[in-house]
């Protein structure tokens, strides 16, 4: 389901470290969030902005300099929900928006479970009229694509270009076994 927010593990899957910009973290977390923004699961695969996705400082650099090219306090956003995000501190949606604690009821507005997801919801303002429309005309496509299994396929397929992050060199990566488990390797493997 399109609105299905992902289960997380108790770390990430990468860890680069080392770099001197916080845009050559992009690869790094494209994979670990699944080409997804982490706060409304919009698909890179569904906008029509190139670079439409953005680096978010969890813990903003206006408040913590230190953290700015802290991979773990990065994570992968839509433009909307960066620009809505701005210099709040939040709860980290990396834990706080896993399995159960924030669902798409039937009206397609997100319910949390609990007070860091019902925060979250209202920090992002995720479900202010536009959203709930937004989501409301994904849910219909999703539900009209069911019968048709290639229409179904490209509303939830990954971007054309998935980052090969054997190719790159951070200074440091404290999670390289994460690799194997990037997109594109576990795309050419099946
Ligand atoms: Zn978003």
């Amino acid at each position: 389901m399109i609105f299905d927010y992902p289960t997380r593990a108790s770390h990430r899957r990468h860890g680069p470290s080392g770099y001197s910009d916080y845009e050559r973290f992009r690869p790094w977390l494209r994979d670990e969030f699944d080409f997804r923004c982490v706060f409304c699961l919009e698909r890179e695969t569904w906008t029509k902005v190139v670079r439409g996705f953005e680096i978010d400082h969890v813990v903003p650099v206006s408040k913590s300099p230190d953290l700015a090219l802290d991979y773990d306090n990065l994570v992968y956003a839509c433009a909307r929900c960066n620009g809505t995000k701005s210099d709040q501190s939040i709860p980290d949606p990396y834990f706080t928006l896993t399995d159960g604690s924030i669902q798409i009821d039937s009206k397609a507005k997100a319910v949390g479970a609990t007070p860091n997801s019902r925060k979250l919801i209202h920090q992002l303002d995720l479900n202010s009229p536009l959203m709930i429309e937004w989501r409301k005309l994904m849910l219909e496509f999703e539900r009209l694509s069911e019968s048709k299994p290639d229409a179904l396929e490209r509303l939830t397929r990954l971007p054309s270009d998935l980052p090969d992050l054997r190719k790159l060199r951070p200074k440091a990566n404290s999670q390289p076994n994460g690799i194997a488990l990037s997109w594109k390797l576990k795309e050419s493997s099946s």
